[in-house]
């Protein structure tokens, strides 16, 4: 189980470079679901087909893509400038190492004696340790992306610390939905999306295509048990799956908040309310694309979101997988 995890937390794919994390998901859940696709976008739709008569369309959703930089130019010195592909923390990308999708590292840093609150896109470099141009055009492409080098470590107890957990933990919990469920009465989509770190792209494609009743995505939130933390108060490591309210691209639907609450009362699952102040997730696609539908998202309580070291606890996740499979089978 918990190899599937490492497996995706080491492919990389920023966004619009999901092929290799999206053939290896597809593989992943092909034997748990009756049909799997690949959309234009490269959106990954794995459906698994519900026996009731008047069954309806559940969407569930976690991207696959991740945060990372394009390059965009090659200096004389063979010093590589690049541009953000998301919302990159630059004080957790110092003089850190990244690597390209050949294959090829380099370290991450910044203009000298710059301070971290004047950290921005164009005062950051990386340094592949080579002297010309030349050189660094053998190792990387304009155009080429690359990301903070990924990878999981264990902490104490369940709690590991790594990237890009936002979202591939949300890709797991799918994976993990998929394998529980037995027969199912509705129709429930399984899709690992594309490109929602640059505006939810992929998830509009395939709500468009899928057009559920009741759209589910699963992603990380912040925690709020940080020091000083700004937001997300009520949310906690370790305290279960948080219930989206509301972030700042959706109000979720409150009879379906209810009623994952009340699931989770009655499964006995841990979880706590998530009210996000800002961000934005593949719930607001699934709720307004096409005709609509009514929304909701699943979080998983992450600490240091977009860092190289965010932290989950999977007594978190698990609870998520409880949730999830306990939505599948519920009257929503
Ligand atoms: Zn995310």
């Amino acid at each position: 189980m918990i190899n599937d995890l490492k497996t995706i937390m080491k492919i990389q794919g920023v966004s619009s470079r999901e092929g290799k994390i999206g053939a290896k998901l597809a593989e992943l859940i092909k034997p748990y679901t009756d049909e799997v696709s690949t959309d234009a976008l490269g959106n990954v739709v794995a459906l698994k087909r519900g026996t009731a008569k008047n069954k309806k369309k559940i969407m569930f959703c976690a991207h696959m893509d991740e945060i990372g930089f394009v390059v965009t130019f090659i200096q004389d010195n063979g010093i590589v400038r690049v541009t953000p592909v998301g919302g990159i923390n630059y004080v957790a990308a110092a003089f850190n190492r990244v690597v390209f999708e050949n294959g090829a590292s380099g370290i991450m840093f910044p203009e000298d004696k710059t301070e971290p609150k004047d950290y921005r896109p164009d005062k950051f470099y990386i340094d592949l340790g080579v002297k010309t141009k030349r050189d660094a055009e053998r190792k990387v492409k304009i155009g080429e992306t690359c990301a903070l080098v990924s990878g999981m470590t264990k902490l104490a107890g369940n709690k590991y610390s790594g990237r890009p957990f936002d979202d591939r933990i949300g890709c797991y919990v799918l994976l993990e939905t998929a394998k529980e469920l037995k027969k199912v009465k509705d129709d429930v989509y399984f899709v690992f999306s594309v490109q929602e770190e640059v505006g939810c792209r992929g998830s509009h494609a395939a709500s468009f295509n899928v057009r559920p009743d009741i759209g589910i995505a699963v992603d990380v939130t912040p925690s709020g048990d940080v020091v000083n933390a700004a937001t997300n108060p009520t949310v906690k490591l370790g305290d279960g799956a948080a219930i989206k309210v509301k972030d700042s691209s959706v109000m979720c639907d409150q009879k379906l908040v209810f009623d994952l609450v009340d699931l989770a009362k009655e499964n006995k699952i841990p979880y706590q309310m998530e009210v996000l102040t800002y961000g934005g997730t593949d719930t607001c696609s699934m709720q307004t694309v096409a005709g609509g539908s009514r929304a909701v998202c699943i979080s998983v309580p992450t600490r240091f979101c977009h860092s190289n070291n965010e932290v989950i606890d999977m007594t978190d996740v698990d609870a998520c997988v409880k949730l999830a499979v306990a939505a599948c089978g519920a009257e929503l």
